[in-house]
């Protein structure tokens, strides 16, 4: 994997957003590899393709990739927010790439999959409608809350201008593919417990160290009354998929980060 974008591809193009497109998929199919079953193969799409980018040759996963220049921020801007919702809702959602690059060396900061399966509703954020004097008034945006995702659900290639392992994204991938075949309301407990261990810093806790933040599962799931046992339930998920150890009498040890 070379951290230098290509720039011969952006001969004869002279907008900056279409440089930046054309510079940041080509770095992608020319580097990135499919995180699901490691082929180096990534076909783009057409461009303007309503579904995706790239679609791995082998496994079939869809990619769509988002690029922002030189800072790294907490939101990735996307497309219409009743799409997204749709799109969330019909599972028919690609696999989001995140390429952030410097614009004055042009070499990427970090690249990072986000895989389809942790996009639920409350990672993505309304914005304001534009305002009645835009094109387009009305319209409602949407960002994707990366700092709502769990830290299992960034799965880095590159971090901080690092190169990750191949075989180290590849199995980060696999811990938590399994949330692929979960219906969506177990898989929405799933990450929100998920969120809450990150939020602990030691290896090891308490079951009390989590019901200390039941309250936050309230207002996420304000029609369940058993929040307590659905924690439960879910931390045993979370073993059975080896994320977490059960230590006896309430301990329990993270087994990744
Ligand atoms: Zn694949």
């Amino acid at each position: 994997m070379n951290l230098k974008f290509d720039v011969s591809f952006s001969t004869g193009y002279t907008s900056s957003s279409q440089i930046a497109r054309v510079l940041t998929e080509s770095w992608v199919k020319q580097n990135a590899f499919c995180p699901s079953c490691g082929n180096d193969e990534l076909n783009q799409f057409n461009n303007n393709s309503p579904v995706a980018d790239f679609l791995c040759t082998t496994c079939k996963s869809e990619y769509e990739l988002k690029s922002k220049k030189d800072s790294f921020s907490k939101r990735i801007v996307d497309g219409a927010y009743s799409t997204m919702i749709e799109r969330i809702n019909s599972e028919n959602n690609p696999h989001f790439f995140f390429l952030n690059y410097s614009s004055k060396t042009f070499e990427v900061s970090n690249f990072l999959v986000i895989p389809k399966h942790y996009f639920i509703d409350n990672i993505i954020e309304k914005r304001k409608p534009l305002s009645l004097t835009a094109r387009r008034s009305g319209w409602i945006g949407c960002n994707i809350l990366l700092h709502s995702i769990p830290n299992s659900g960034k799965i880095f290639f590159i971090k901080n201008g690092e190169l990750i392992n191949k075989k180290i994204v590849i199995e980060t991938w696999s811990k938590t593919s399994f949330l692929a075949n979960q219906k969506k309301e177990s898989r929405g407990w799933t990450i929100e417990v998920l969120k809450i261990i990150d939020k602990i810093p030691s290896k090891e806790f308490n079951l009390a160290d989590i019901y200390m933040l039941e309250d936050s599962f309230k207002e996420k799931f304000p029609n369940n009354n058993f929040i307590k046992d659905k924690i439960r339930q879910q931390l045993q998920v979370l073993r059975d998929k080896g994320l977490l150890q059960f230590k006896g009498n309430g301990r329990y040890k993270k087994l990744s980060d």
